[in-house]
């Protein structure tokens, strides 16, 4: 026993729940032409928080044409200068309103308050301030004396960082002189509708974005249509294999953020105390619904047990509950589907002889939660080895040398991220420059910064979001 701690829950008085929400289609909000709604809960306690509309053809069919209206008729002609105003200005509105919109991100999507509070709200915000600075450069960015922007952007994004995913695929999109039509994930639509109440204060121009809300269905509709120009989307394989397909042979242009098996190597001259915190951050941050998550460990076996007994007692001290409470680690799985898929998974590692470990930990009762687990002795053909679990679950296997520690890295179809913890430069640059990873954290993980490069090889998609390279994918 160490001490106890306190309640301490952020007030949810500070968000104004509507009982509905429309769509957001050229500056306005309206209800979907079929009528139909769907209903977002809170995970932590399934209680229902508010109905959003589910968009159909009809819906897709106004937003894009305000979208391509919009584009041709004042968005694309203003200078960089009076576009980057704009976002400067949603910026600030965001900064002014963090408060509000973390605690609101934490009840539709259950991650902890001190993890929307201190880094999903500053990165939002940081995002806009960032391309903002870009729209009156642009011909200063490496991309020709005079980049055009594409026209009209599908953006689809999932519900791991609601309100992250939407900055990194507007704000680019907006500095670039494009317009946006995006529809967010069904299980977390709250941000972004307040998100285009912040549009009407900053007073852009109906049409510039649109956000449309529903489930796969809406998103399948609105990347098909044969309005727009380019197609962006964050989420899982599957989903982003059938958009490849369904564009292709279009003259659309596509960028694609899908899953991710990263692999975080801790070498035996490593600072033990510092990458145990730098696993714990890899594999528990956003209760591992992260596509870059460190969801492999690979351990040097001379340091092996050292590590792990090190890890465990860190991991039991983790706070598992009230994702608004300020001391809370680990908040609750988004969604009952998730929560099934982290299931299956584990009891599949079980079954295929790896050992599970969890701490001692209180579970509430309503609401969906999953415990902190570790998983030993395994193998690099368990499933808890290939596929992305998607939740608090970490699979560790151990090496003997550097070389085996990159090959066994690279073994698997994803290539977003990887973390190497070792004292010696000359180690760090030697497995870096071996790795098939988007990004290689060095002593530390789950680190963003909008104006780094973020994007895959392999399985895990194509195209850079983020720095100046995310302005690419925005201008032809
Ligand atoms: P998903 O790919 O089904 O959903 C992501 C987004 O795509 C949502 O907005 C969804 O409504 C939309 N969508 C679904 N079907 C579509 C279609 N046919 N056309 C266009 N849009 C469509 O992901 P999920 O079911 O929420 O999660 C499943 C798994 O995906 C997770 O377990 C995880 O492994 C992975 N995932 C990865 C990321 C990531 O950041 N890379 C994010 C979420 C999920
Ligand atoms: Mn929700």
């Amino acid at each position: 026993m160490i001490f106890e701690y306190a309640p301490a829950p952020e007030s949810r008085s500070v968000v104004t729940l509507r009982e509905s929400y429309g769509l957001f289609i050229d500056g306005e909000f309206a209800p979907a032409a079929s009528g139909e709604n769907l209903t977002s809960l809170n995970p932590a306690d399934e209680t229902k928080l508010a109905q959003v509309a589910v968009a159909g053809p009809e819906d897709v069919e106004r937003a894009v044409a305000a979208a391509r209206r919009a584009q041709e008729t004042v968005w694309g002609r203003m200078s960089g200068a009076e576009r980057g105003k704009y976002l400067f200005r949603i910026a600030r509105i965001v900064q002014e309103r963090s408060r509000e919109l973390a605690v609101l991100e934490s009840l539709d999507n259950g991650k902890p308050i001190k993890e929307t509070r201190d880094v999903d709200l500053p990165l939002v915000a940081a995002h806009f301030f960032y391309y903002a600075g870009w729209a009156d450069k642009l011909a200063h960015a490496g991309l020709g004396p005079d980049p055009k922007p594409l026209g009209v952007a599908a953006q689809v994004i999932p519900w791991n960082f609601p309100l992250l995913m939407l900055a990194w695929k507007i704000a680019p999109a907006l500095a670039t002189g494009n317009t946006v039509v995006l529809k967010p994930a069904e299980t977390t639509p709250l941000t972004a509708l307040v998100f285009a109440e912040i549009c009407q204060e900053a007073d852009l121009p109906p049409g510039v974005v649109n956000i449309l809300t529903g489930a796969g269905d809406t998103g399948r509709a609105l990347v098909e249509h044969p309005g727009v120009d380019k197609v962006a989307f964050t989420g899982s394989t599957e989903v982003g294999r059938q958009i490849a397909r369904s564009v292709a042979g279009t003259d659309k242009r596509l960028t694609l953020e899908l899953g991710g098996k990263g692999a975080n190597i801790v070498y035996e001259d490593a600072a033990i105390d510092q990458a145990v915190e730098g696993i714990v951050s890899g594999i528990f941050f956003n209760q591992g619904h992260v596509c870059c998550a460190g969801s492999r460990l690979l351990v040097q076996e001379s340091v092996a047990d050292e590590v792990l007994t090190r890890l465990k007692e860190r991991v039991a001290r983790l706070r598992l509950g009230d994702p608004l409470d300020k001391n809370t680690d680990i908040g609750a799985i988004n969604s009952a589907a998730q929560l099934e898929r982290i299931r299956e998974l584990t009891e599949a590692g079980e079954a295929e002889g790896a050992q599970r470990w969890s701490p001692a930990c209180d579970i509430p009762e309503s609401g969906y939660w999953f415990a902190p687990t570790i998983f030993t002795g395994v193998s690099q053909a368990h499933r808890v080895a290939r596929e992305e679990i998607f939740g608090p679950v970490l699979s560790v296997l151990t090496f003997r040398t550097p070389d085996e520690a990159v090959v066994k890295a690279n073994n698997t179809p994803y290539g977003l991220s990887a973390g190497v913890w070792t004292e010696k430069g000359s180690r760090m640059l030697w497995t870096a420059e071996r790795l098939r990873a988007g990004v290689v954290w060095s002593n530390t993980f789950n680190k963003f910064d909008p104006t780094s490069p973020f994007g895959g090889y392999k399985e895990s998609g194509y195209g850079r979001e983020g720095g100046r390279h995310g302005l690419e994918a925005y201008v032809g």
